[in-house]
């Protein structure tokens, strides 16, 4: 059973029911799925909640399906890790990872958000599913379509990272690149959806594909004792994930799950190459200058981000801010998080670390905040980013290994 009212513009507020649609019919405005909260918080408690196996799904009653899931079923339940050394590095006294980079079965956080779509494509009765990606979409999709048993249609630009392409490819869908950045990429998939009854789960799904994002602040509350944190750091490509986290908590406050009431600080991340939203929040301003997309953090490179707007106001009106890492910047903001936590990210969750160092310098984020870093991807994707010293080569011989290790330990 569904708590669902149906859909809401965001803009002009005209309600329409639950049906496949990519916009406002009136404004254009993107659309938003409004349930019965009333209804909900009568019997989605704490308890009920926590009796349930560990899965995105155990949120059920805040997600928009109308019957039981029937894939993605193992997504969600990914770890929050206490980052002591990590926070200590950082000068952040009471540090937590959302670690999303083990995701099930894609290792992003784009399992959260295509669970949602490909079930809901299912209830559709559509007959192939599809995305327009910056590559951890299209490695969701595809698995996800495959196990649902649907055809599926990915389209990428043609500058992907080469585990991103062979990680998409394996699942026996039809990948296609096209000769652009990304936001060719999706103004080519507006025009698919509108000549074909195709679900493209960041299109004509997107509704109810943007509430899978909501599951992270669930997770994250409910991993906390049912609390918000102070301060969370999201890194930001069409600025959905950020939204949908700020929505989650208020949800949550909503139907009387947290403890305390304290307002969750946001803060975006970016690539300096690819910053559209951050120049926006330092601006002071929600309008954004489109850009041409310039840097190793793939998953992040969307120059006309579709939920920008909505991003750039509400991180400052949380209280929170934005900043962007250059390359060189993210490749360290890796390496600190694997040698300090032992948590290999892939590059959008260096620019998660490395933001996060710049928001402590600034003093935005204080020592005692009780802050959570997203690291939403894995960085076996993007090892091309790279650039590690490859191994010392030895003789199989105790005497070559010691004059590796040079004396400094002592013999047992
Ligand atoms: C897509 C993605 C994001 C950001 O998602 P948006 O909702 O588009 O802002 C963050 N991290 C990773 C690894 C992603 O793939
Ligand atoms: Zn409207």
């Amino acid at each position: 059973m569904s708590f669902v009212k149906g859909l809401k513009c965001r803009e002009c507020g005209r309600r329409y029911p639950v049906e496949l649609l990519a916009g406002c019919e009136d404004c254009f405005g993107p659309l938003e799925v409004d349930y019965d909260y009333d209804a909900i918080a009568k019997t989605f408690t704490r308890d009920v909640i926590a009796s349930r196996p560990k899965s995105i799904w155990k949120y059920r009653e805040l997600l928009p399906l109308e019957s039981e899931p029937v894939v993605g079923l193992s997504t969600g339940g990914t770890p929050l890790l206490r980052a002591d050394r990590l926070g200590r590095r950082l000068g952040i006294e009471n540090l937590y990872i959302k670690n999303v980079s083990v995701s099930s079965p894609t290792l992003s956080f784009k399992d959260r958000v295509t669970a949602v779509a490909i079930n809901k494509a299912l209830e559709f009765k559509l007959g192939a599913v599809g995305c327009a990606s910056t590559g951890n979409l299209a490695n969701s999709v595809a698995a996800n379509a495959a196990a649902a048993g649907l055809p599926s249609f990915i389209l990428i630009p043609d500058n992907l990272e080469h585990s991103k392409v062979a990680a998409t490819l394996i699942y026996g869908t039809r990948l296609i690149a096209v000769k652009g950045n990304y936001d060719a990429v999706n103004r080519l998939c507006s025009q698919i959806v509108d000549r074909y009854h195709f679900g493209f789960v960041n299109i004509n799904l997107r509704p109810f594909y943007a509430e899978g994002s909501k599951t992270m602040a669930y997770e994250i509350a409910e991993q906390l004792g049912w609390r918000a944190p102070d301060a969370i750091v999201i890194p930001m490509a069409g600025g959905s994930l950020i939204g949908k986290v700020y929505k989650g908590f208020n949800e949550l406050e909503l139907i009387g799950l947290l403890k305390d009431s304290k307002r969750c600080r946001l803060y975006g991340g970016q690539a300096s190459g690819c910053n559209p939203i951050i120049d926006a929040v330092k601006r002071g301003t929600r309008d954004i200058r489109p850009v041409k997309p310039n840097t190793i953090a793939k998953s992040l490179a969307i120059g006309n981000p579709a939920d920008g707007y909505y991003a750039a106001g509400l991180i400052p009106a949380s209280g929170g801010w934005a900043e962007d890492a250059t390359d060189p910047e993210i490749v360290d903001g890796i390496q600190l998080l694997a040698e300090t936590e032992g948590v290999f990210t892939e590059t959008a969750g260096g620019v998660t670390v490395a933001v996060a160092q710049k928001l402590v310098q600034q003093g935005r984020i204080k020592p005692h905040d009780l802050t959570v870093l997203a690291i939403t991807g894995n960085g076996l994707k993007t090892l091309d980013a790279l650039r590690l010293a490859p191994p010392q080569v030895i003789e199989p011989k105790l005497a070559a290994f010691e004059e590796v290790l040079g004396g400094v330990y002592r013999v047992a």
